[in-house]
């Protein structure tokens, strides 16, 4: 008889943003008449950069010539956006990263969720408390994450490490030594960042122990301050330990387009076995490539034109962190994150759980945000705003959420 993958019924509820979706949706029903403005999940508002809408048009009108016309893509991608990534977010960096040690994708969930395949079930991981849920759930479908506990919110083979106001929202390293290590930064949800002596000791960490790193950078594009790594291969040694991961997502607006990439050094083995092997294996048998058109949209964020033009997105979005920031701190919620980051982490007010001050919001002042909660048990209490809306709509909510 057919059996399904029990380890999916180990998945408890369901995910964050469908539950967060049926409230709004059966809200919105009930109240016709309600304004709802949305700062709740993450996808970006702003339209795709002219430079790379040119390339867009160009590489379409390719396809339509036998001469240019282009097929399946090279496994790891095109080469003109790999050599251009390795030297522009790699090199010029200080980072050893090669343009063969880049793997194009169709972006950072997908990856972030797969990676786990190239390692085995009996590795232990460990995961941000919040995190983003990708790691844990993708973890738990693999029967690695071992059985859910409905009183804790905690997974029984999963080593979480609390990430507080205590603790400036950047993990301590863990006592019990774990396999595997999910780490982000800029962080999502709490916009937490480390400086690059804190990055340093986590990679010394794994190195001393013989830990793998799995290091999500999807956020990098938003680091503002000077001290603050943009990938893990800044620190000495991450190339024995790291494996990152980045998306045009969040740096280009590219949520509706797709693409993303995983960086794995050659030298980065586990029992003298090449992780970049492996996932080029994977790679290879899984995935049929990112299209030739959006790999060449990707190459045009790199040009001087297409550089300006997305760092004025930016601008934009980190103005309404600002906004945002500036404007519920000064209406007395407690507040971080929003400096290197799109994300505000706000402690909820009143005591209230996150779910509690989620329902208030919407029902107060008609704006969504994330509860806390949604991303681990350290998030109770807390909620996330996002601050990829419109100028107007971010201005109409802090104003709201100032008067509630
Ligand atoms: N990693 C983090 C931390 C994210 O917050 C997101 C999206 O919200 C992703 C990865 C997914 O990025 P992509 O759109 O490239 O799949």
């Amino acid at each position: 008889m057919t059996k399904v993958n029990d380890n999916y019924l180990k998945l408890p509820g369901s995910y964050l943003f469908s539950t967060i979706g049926k409230k709004v949706r059966e809200y919105a029903a009930a109240n016709p008449d309600a304004k709802i403005l949305y700062m709740g999940i993450g996808d970006v508002t702003q339209p795709i950069a002219p430079e790379v809408i040119s390339a867009l048009h160009k590489s379409v009108d390719e396809m339509a010539h036998a001469e240019t016309f282009k097929g399946y893509a090279p496994d790891l991608g095109y080469e003109f956006l790999r050599d251009v990534i390795a030297r522009k977010d790699y090199k010029d960096r200080g980072c050893d990263i090669a343009a063969d040690e880049i793997f194009v994708s169709d972006g950072a969930k997908c990856d972030c969720g797969n990676i786990q395949e190239i390692f085995s079930v009996d590795n232990r991981i460990a995961v941000c408390d919040p995190v983003y849920p990708v790691y844990v759930d993708s973890n738990v479908m693999a029967g690695r994450a071992g059985t859910y506990d409905a009183a804790t919110g905690r997974f029984s083979n999963v080593i979480y490490m609390p990430c507080t106001a205590e603790n400036g929202f950047a993990p301590d390293l863990p006592q019990e030594v774990p396999d595997l290590i999910y780490l982000c930064f800029p962080n999502n949800p709490t916009g937490a960042v480390v400086s690059k002596a804190r990055l340093q000791e986590w990679v010394d960490y794994a190195n001393r122990h013989g830990s793998v790193i799995l290091y999500d950078a999807a956020y990098e594009a938003y680091i503002s301050e000077d001290d603050i790594p943009h990938s893990i291969y800044e620190c000495s040694g991450a190339n024995d330990c790291a494996i990152e991961f980045r998306s045009f997502s969040k740096t280009a607006g590219f949520t509706g387009l797709r693409l993303g990439f995983t960086v794995i050094p050659k030298q980065l083995k586990v029992e003298g076995v090449s992780l970049w092997s492996l996932w080029a294996r994977r790679h290879g048998t899984k995935y049929n490539g990112a299209p030739y058109i959006i790999q060449k949209a990707g190459e045009a964020c790199y040009t001087e034109a297409g550089r300006q033009q997305i760092r004025e997105q930016i601008a934009y979005y980190m103005g309404n962190a600002h906004h945002i920031y500036n404007g519920l701190k000064a209406a007395g919620y407690e507040v971080s994150g929003g400096i290197n980051a799109p994300y505000i982490w706000l402690r909820t007010p009143d005591g209230l759980t996150s779910w509690e001050f989620f329902d208030r919001l919407l029902t107060v002042a008609n704006v969504v945000g994330t509860p806390g909660s949604g991303f681990g048990p350290s998030g109770e209490h807390y909620f996330r705003l996002s601050a990829f809306g419109s100028r107007e709509s971010t201005i109409e909510a802090v104003e709201r959420m100032k008067n509630m």
